[in-house]
C-alpha cells in the first residue's frame, strides 16, 4: 500500500507496522491453546481476548528498520536474559540487572508508545501525543540521538502477584494496552508486558520520586526493576472486575 510514512513523511510502501512487536505476540500466541491473548484495557474497563496484532500500515520498509535495529531487537532480547553481557539477579526488592543498556531500553518504549499514538488500531486509541513532542520523538528516532530526561522518564517495575490472582506463566501472558492517565499532576503513559510494567512520566517527575528505584537511566551499568504486585496497577482491579472474561480466556 502506497502512502506517507509516519516516521520520515515521505510517499512509500507501507509496512504493516506494529507498535508493540510481534515478537511479544509471537511469544504468548504460540503458547496459549486458543491462539488469543489476553488484551486488558483499563481506560475502557474492558478485557478483551485478542489474536490479531494490532498492527495498520503506517511506516515504510526502512523506517520500521530503524525501530527494530535501533531499539527493539536488543531490548526485547536483553530483558528476556537472551544476551550473557546483561546479567539478571532476582532479590528480594527486584530484578537487578547488570550491564543493561538502559538508553537503548527507553528509546525502545517511546518507540512503543509513539508508534501506538500514530496507529489507528483501537487497542492504542488510548494513546496520543501533542504534536510538539510528536516532532521532537521523530528527530530523536531519526536522527538516533538520545532523549533528554528533562523531556521523559521512563520507569520499568517487574510484575509479581501476591494474590496469586493469575499463574507465574499466565502474568506473562498479560498484555495490557497503552493509556494514559493522570496521577499527582503528572500525565504517564503506562503498558504491561511479558511481566514487565513499563511508565512514561511526561513531566519530570520530583526529585524524590526519581530516587526511588526502577527508573531507567543513561549510561548507568547497574538497574533495580523493583517489584511492583499485580493488584497496584492502577485501573486494573477495575478491569478485572468488570471483564468477567478474565477466567475463560486466561486459563493458561
Ligand atoms: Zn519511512
Amino acid at each position: 500500500m502506497l502512502g506517507i510514512c509516519k516516521l520520515c513523511d515521505q510517499e512509500k510502501e507501507l509496512k504493516k507496522s506494529h507498535a508493540i512487536g510481534r515478537t511479544i505476540f509471537n511469544k504468548v500466541l504460540a503458547s496459549t491453546d486458543k491462539n488469543v491473548l489476553l488484551n486488558i484495557s483499563p481506560r475502557k474497563s474492558k478485557i478483551l481476548s485478542t489474536n490479531d496484532q494490532w498492527d495498520t500500515y503506517q511506516l515504510c520498509a526502512d523506517c520500521e528498520a530503524l525501530f527494530n535495529k535501533q531499539y527493539e531487537n536488543y531490548s526485547i532480547q536483553a530483558i528476556r536474559g537472551k544476551y550473557d553481557s546483561v546479567q539478571i539477579t532476582e532479590t528480594r526488592l527486584g530484578r537487578s540487572f547488570q550491564g543493561l543498556k538502559q538508553e537503548k531500553v527507553i528509546m525502545y518504549v517511546l518507540s512503543i508508545f509513539w508508534r501506538a499514538a500514530q496507529s489507528n488500531h483501537p487497542a492504542y486509541s488510548g494513546v496520543t501525543i501533542p504534536d510538539e513532542l510528536n516532532k521532537y520523538l521523530k528527530y530523536i528516532f531519526l536522527e538516533n540521538k538520545d532523549v533528554l530526561p528533562n523531556f521523559f522518564n521512563v520507569r520499568m517495575r517487574a510484575i509479581k502477584d501476591e494474590m496469586q490472582l493469575i499463574s507465574k506463566e499466565g502474568l506473562q501472558k498479560v498484555l495490557i494496552s497503552p493509556y494514559v492517565y493522570k496521577e499527582n499532576k503528572n500525565v504517564k503513559y503506562v503498558m504491561l508486558f511479558e511481566g514487565w510494567y513499563f511508565e512514561i512520566f511526561y513531566l519530570k517527575p520530583s526529585f524524590k520520586e526519581r530516587k526511588k528505584y526502577g527508573f531507567l537511566r543513561n549510561g548507568k551499568k547497574v538497574f533495580l526493576a523493583p517489584f511492583i504486585d499485580f493488584s497496584e496497577i492502577p485501573g486494573l482491579m477495575r478491569s478485572l472486575v468488570h471483564g468477567k472474561a478474565i477466567t475463560d480466556s486466561i486459563v493458561l
